[in-house]
């Protein structure tokens, strides 16, 4: 090859050099949630609650169960997961479980819980105002705002992802809950800073929702829905 066209290539070839290194070396982790961080909080126990029961399951040892099916989804979608406890008995307060992904700096806080009353199905809860606990009021208008927009992408994903199986029985505000309608807020919406909503995946005191939520295959099914409709909600907080 001549000089003059040896000297004419050498940009060329360095350019393709740097585009060469700037392939990741591990094509497979880049997912829909890489670079995001997702808190998953398996509800209970806490200050306030062991956690209701079904005839099959408690409900403690089913948002477990579904907590680390979900957490080992993510990761494969990309994203870094970080659990408020590290294992199934371990007693967190709800203010601490917001702490934790607080300190994490976590994209997204989902709290996963098992309803007793009403109808059968799942159900999902955003702070819509703000409340008070141990004299902190919270959350900031911010998390208000973009929890309430995650909780509005999630909710029609993971209710189309579980048709057939679980029914859908609402998005509503924090407001409406128990706790919620005395505070203003749940107490781990209170102290979170990062967007949060809670999923009340079944209502246990239906057998078809308690038979669902005790078999692994339900347990991997709710995990599915969660990862997707999650994938919703991280594109809704753009
Ligand atoms: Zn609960």
């Amino acid at each position: 090859m001549p000089l003059e066209m040896e000297n004419r290539l050498r940009p060329l070839i360095a350019l393709a050099l740097v585009a060469l290194m700037a392939v990741p070396l591990h094509p497979a982790f880049a997912g829909p949630l890489t670079g995001k961080i997702i808190c998953v909080d398996p509800g209970h126990p806490s200050e306030t609650s062991a956690g209701t029961r079904g005839k099959r399951i408690t409900e403690n040892k089913a948002n477990w169960l579904v907590a680390l099916k979900l957490k080992a989804i993510l990761r494969s979608m990309g994203a870094r997961v970080v659990l408020t406890k590290t294992s199934e008995n371990e007693k967190v307060t709800n203010r601490r479980r917001a702490e934790i992904a607080n300190a994490a700096k976590a994209t997204l806080m989902v709290r996963l819980h098992c309803d007793c009353a009403g109808g059968p199905g799942i159900a999902v809860y955003y702070p819509d105002r703000k409340g008070t606990r141990f004299g902190v009021t919270g959350p900031s208008a911010s998390v208000i705002s973009r929890s309430r927009a995650a909780a509005k992408a999630f909710y029609p994903s993971v209710t189309a992802a579980l048709k057939g199986k679980i029914k859908p029985k609402g998005l509503r505000g924090d407001s409406a809950t128990y706790i919620g309608s005395k505070q203003g807020a749940l107490t781990g919406s209170i102290f979170s800073k990062v967007p949060v909503f809670t999923v009340e995946m079944v209502t246990m005191t239906h057998k078809s929702d308690d038979d669902f939520i005790a078999s692994a295959a339900g347990q991997l099914a709710m995990a599915k829905a969660i990862a997707t409709a999650l994938g919703a909600a991280v594109k809704a907080l753009k």
